[in-house]
């Protein structure tokens, strides 16, 4: 079987190819992500009502949920007195009468016609004095007596407006009956044997028609699995893609690498292995004619600044230009300061560029915000771009990027520490590289839980060290709202702390920092920070990633039960950046067990990595990676967490792929 051909069929065939399925349906459904006959057999129940009692009517006990089958006897329309109108059917078998009942639902006149044969499922209980099956399942039996919505386990899927549950399982049973020929597994079968994994006709009979659990769930692995894969297949076509493009300003002149080697020798630190490990990456890229498309992950310290600034250097080798773009004009002053004192001897023109500095002329690495892309700057002899804090250089960026640049070299780099399958699947179409360790000799963060109880002593700790030890300390006010764009509820709830410990500390400079603040005071707010002017910085949660100020030794956290693992993570990076010891107070008033076991996962890991992953087991990616707005793609079948689920089906898809090259 052919990757292009893998259930080529399903896929290609559009909903509306299925009886009853007009345009206006065919747009409802685009709301649940279905385009296709693959798509509509992909969409899988999330529970189900348990029909599968079949009994006699004259078994039926109030209070217990059943199905039965009979003739229609009678259907009246009568009013309660409220002057509701409500339904009344009865129902006969050989073995008795039985009642169902309906409130304002008098289109079922035309269902319920005299001498039809039903099946109606539900619960038996009380109208008043009178026994009746209430607001029931219903369905009519044909001549081949399918059932659909009673009669067993009856999924509930997840609907839209306009599309249900009952039209759904409807149309999924008519698909079945029409296409079921067409699910032949594509799937060598070492791989299902390998990975356990029910045949794919077998699995989407059990995802819609089960007849247990146990089948379901069976059928669900094996349907997660198709999704995986999919989504695996898809990166590796894009990257495939990616491969045909060719570099607009081509590196031309061989790089000399010794030059590269002594610069690195001459570092004031030895680089550590994974980082070398990475330059080389870096370098076999730039080399290439084929445009670089690599994501670094690392770790808060890792050092992912020397990396890139070696790529940037050997470009420069090369003769050829280089841009670095920073989320925020804070960083890219910081980066701009960095290059300027690394790069000194090798006398790199560095350029700045941002709303409040700019310097023109020429420059050999500029450094700016993201705002260069659309500046006015020409930008055309550039060959390496390099993406800092950025998890993913989105496809309006990247052509943006290509309308001024054409196509450079890209390294996008992010600190969000993602499991390393996870990452694989997320960036499948990007070369990945992961810094996972930290430069020798960082010390571990002392980090606390601090309860309501403590909180005064911890205030006070605070004080007297930055009294005593003349340190500086980050308070990070409570997540409001867990996106990357702070709320005006962050801003005032900083105001309010700032105020607080103006009073409480009045022997102490506070500052206060938040994004609604104009570009200049946050410089001013920041430089003053940096100089050791102000001792305590209160900020939104949307403080400055990346920001670097080693004798900034304290951070606090307030709230820390409202942020996910991985964003606590970043935020105690900010501190443990120099040689002293440092601390995070994590405030919480939240004593749930499940909050503490999380919390305490803190104390005990310093490494993005490892929390990332108890994050993901404890709250799911979703809520981590705020999944929909950092354009991850949500699962709708499988699970992030099922790390060996994923890690299979990029081993089936690479060996599609495989197959195929
Ligand atoms: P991040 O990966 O979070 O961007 P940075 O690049 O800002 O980390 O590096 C953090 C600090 O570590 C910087 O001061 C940098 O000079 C230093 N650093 C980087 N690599 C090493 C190393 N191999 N050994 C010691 N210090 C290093
Ligand atoms: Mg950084």
């Amino acid at each position: 079987m052919k990757e292009s051909d893998f259930s080529a069929l399903l896929k290609m065939t559009k909903v509306k190819e299925l009886p009853l399925v007009g345009p206006s349906y065919e747009k409802r459904l685009r709301n649940l992500e279905i385009e296709t006959v693959w798509d509509l057999f992909h969409h899988v129940p999330f529970r189900f009502l348990d029909f599968s009692k079949n009994i006699n009517i004259s078994d039926l006990r109030i209070g217990e949920t059943a199905t039965i089958k009979g003739e229609v006897t009678s259907y009246v329309n009568q009013y309660t007195k409220k002057g509701k109108p409500m339904q009344i059917v009865t129902i006969a078998d050989e073995t008795g009468k039985v009642n169902a009942m309906w409130f304002n639902q008098i289109y079922l006149s035309s269902t319920f016609r005299k001498g039809i044969k039903v099946a109606i499922a539900g619960e038996l209980s009380f109208m008043g004095r009178q026994k009746a099956i209430l607001s029931p399942e219903y369905e009519i039996i044909n001549d081949n007596g399918d059932q659909i919505h009673t009669g067993g386990l009856i999924p509930i899927y997840s609907e839209t407006a306009g599309i249900s549950s009952k039209w759904l399982r409807r149309r999924i049973h008519d698909g079945w009956i029409r296409y079921q020929n067409n699910f032949e597994e594509f799937l060598p079968t070492e791989i299902n044997k390998k990975d356990d994994l029910v045949r794919f006709k077998e699995a989407i009979k059990g995802a819609h028609f089960q007849k247990s659990m146990e089948e379901f769930e069976k059928a669900k692995h094996r349907v997660a699995f198709n999704e995986l894969l999919s989504l695996h297949l898809k990166n590796m076509q894009r990257k495939k893609e990616w491969q045909k493009y060719k570099i607009s300003k081509l590196i031309l002149s061989l790089l000399d690498e010794t030059k590269v080697k002594m610069f690195i020798k001459n570092l004031p630190f030895e680089l550590t292995l994974s980082q070398i490990k990475v330059v080389d990456e870096i370098l076999g890229d730039i080399q290439k004619d084929v445009p670089m498309n690599r994501l670094l992950e690392g770790d808060v310290g890792s050092g992912k600044t020397i990396v890139a600034a070696i790529g940037m250097y050997s470009v420069f080798l090369c003769g050829k230009k280089s841009i670095l773009m920073a989320p925020t004009q804070i960083l890219a002053n910081q980066h701009y300061k960095t290059l300027t004192k690394l790069f000194k001897k090798q006398k790199l023109k560095i350029g700045i560029s941002t709303g409040v500095t700019k310097s023109t002329g020429k420059f050999d690495v500029l450094v700016g915000t993201h705002a260069i892309l659309q500046s006015q700057l020409d930008l055309n002899e550039v060959s390496f771009v390099v993406i800092d804090e950025q998890h993913k250089f989105g496809v309006e960026q990247r052509n943006l990027l290509t309308k001024k640049i054409g196509l450079p070299h890209v390294l996008t780099m992010t600190a969000t520490p993602i499991p390393r399958t996870v990452a694989l699947t997320f960036f499948g179409d990007l070369e990945l590289s992961i810094l996972d360790e930290l430069p020798k000799g960082r010390q571990k963060i002392t980090t606390w839980l601090v309860p309501e109880y403590k909180r005064d002593d911890g205030f006070k700790w605070i004080h007297d060290k930055i009294v005593k030890e003349k340190i500086q300390a980050y308070i990070v006010c409570p997540l409001i709202n867990e996106s990357e764009t702070e709320t005006m509820t962050e801003v005032k709830a900083a105001n309010k702390e700032y105020e607080n410990l103006k009073k409480k500390f009045n022997d102490l400079r506070i500052g206060l920092m938040h994004g609604k603040l104009k570009a200049k005071e946050k410089d001013t707010v920041i430089n003053k920070f940096k100089n050791g002017k102000i001792d305590v910085l209160v900020s939104t949660p949307v403080v400055e990633v990346g920001i670097d100020i080693p004798n900034a030794t304290v951070m606090v956290i307030e709230a820390a039960d409202r942020f996910g693992l991985a964003s606590l993570h970043q935020l105690r990076g900010r501190v443990g950046r120099g040689k002293l010891k440092s601390y995070c107070l994590l405030m919480t008033e939240n004593e749930s067990e499940k909050t503490q076991t999380r919390l305490n996962a803190m104390i005990k890991y310093n490494s993005g990595f490892e929390l990332s992953e108890i994050d993901l087991a404890l709250r799911g990616p979703g809520e981590i990676y705020g999944a929909k707005q950092s354009g991850y793609p949500e699962l709708k079948i499988a699970d992030w967490n099922d790390i060996d689920l994923v890690k299979d089906s990029r081993e089936a898809a690479e060996s599609f792929v495989n197959q195929n090259s």
